[in-house]
């Protein structure tokens, strides 16, 4: 473990320093509160072993100051106490400080102290993979591995929180796919939309995103783009899809088809993204009943 020590005393400060040494730890060691909070925030250690008395930041507010930092992380605080006495022992443990030795220091008392902090880092450092983990799944569709609709919430809400930003969002369908599904059995059905989905993400630009809305629908996020510039980045991804030559003997084409509909967040038109989606899908709908294999843009539609 990395283990910072925080004592304002010279001698103190190297007896604690032997003892987590010879424990086996690598040592980061501050000579008060003020330069132990900056060597905490720089190097992250997994434990902390403070004097409770120092000048400026004290023990305690050394316990606070990294309580209220930590995020995923957990350091396990270890309170040197000069006495013991159980008024200094409860402020530290309440202050959130795990543990506590008194000076003068017993090595072997640090010793067991730092098992029990490697023990219950590791946990949490366990904890916060899992966490994280889980957190990608619940955004994850299983079968394309595209962001989900979760995930396309929460992304919606941010780009909507950048004003002057434009972006274009294209909903996109898979045409004639239940005939698709009659045809081929529905777990060719699954292969085709893997390949689909892994296109739309090989055509479209690293900053952009694409979701699985549902079903045979997806949603890409184009950013940077004017509906007419989204319009040919659409109809190269169309046609990469075309070029699959997924062969399906119930469409007109032979071959598995998109249809797309476009709608931009650009200046003279910073609609909601509720709007933006309604938009995008009235446009899908429009590309659907002229046709299909086509993009059309919602700027092109006639008001009703
Ligand atoms: P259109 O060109 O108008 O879009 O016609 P369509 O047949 O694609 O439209 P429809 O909405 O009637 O059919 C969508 C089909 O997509 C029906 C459904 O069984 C199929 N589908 C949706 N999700 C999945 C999936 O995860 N796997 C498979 N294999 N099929 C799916
Ligand atoms: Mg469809
Ligand atoms: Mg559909």
């Amino acid at each position: 473990m990395k283990v910072l020590i925080a004592d304002d005393d010279q001698i103190s400060r190297m007896i604690t320093k032997a003892a987590v040494e010879q424990s086996g730890h690598e040592c980061i060691v501050a000579v008060d509160g003020d330069s132990a909070w900056q060597l905490y925030q720089e190097h992250s250690p997994e434990a902390v072993v403070t004097d409770l008395m120092m000048p400026g930041l004290n023990g305690l507010d050394l316990c606070r100051a990294i309580r209220a930092a930590e995020e995923d992380t957990y350091t396990y605080i270890i309170l040197v106490t000069s006495h013991g006495s159980r008024k200094d022992v409860l402020a530290g443990m309440e202050a959130g400080a795990d543990d506590y030795v008194t000076k003068p220091l017993d090595p072997f008392s640090l010793h067991i102290r730092l098992l029990a902090a490697q023990r219950i880092t590791s946990l949490h450092a366990d904890l916060a993979r899992y966490r994280s983990a889980l957190t990608e799944q619940a955004r994850t569709d299983p079968l394309t591995k595209l962001n989900n609709r979760l995930k396309l919430t929460e992304d919606l809400g941010q780009l909507h929180s950048r004003e002057d930003h434009d972006y274009c969002l294209a909903m996109v369908d898979v045409d004639n796919f239940k005939s698709y599904n009659d045809i081929y059995g529905h777990q060719a059905g699954d292969a085709a939309l893997v390949a689909i989905a892994t296109t739309l993400a090989r055509e479209v630009r690293k900053a952009d995103a694409v979701y699985r809305f549902g079903g045979e629908e997806f949603l890409l996020v184009l950013q940077d783009q004017s509906a007419a510039t989204a319009g040919l980045v659409m109809e190269r991804v169309r046609s990469a899809v075309h070029d699959l030559r997924i062969e399906h003997s119930g469409d007109p084409d032979g071959v598995l088809t998109i249809s797309a509909g476009v709608s931009a967040f650009t200046d003279g038109h910073r609609a909601g993204t509720e709007q933006l989606l309604r938009e995008a899908d009235l446009a899908l709908y429009a590309a659907k009943a002229s046709g299909r294999n086509r993009v059309t843009l919602a700027s092109a539609l006639s008001p009703e």
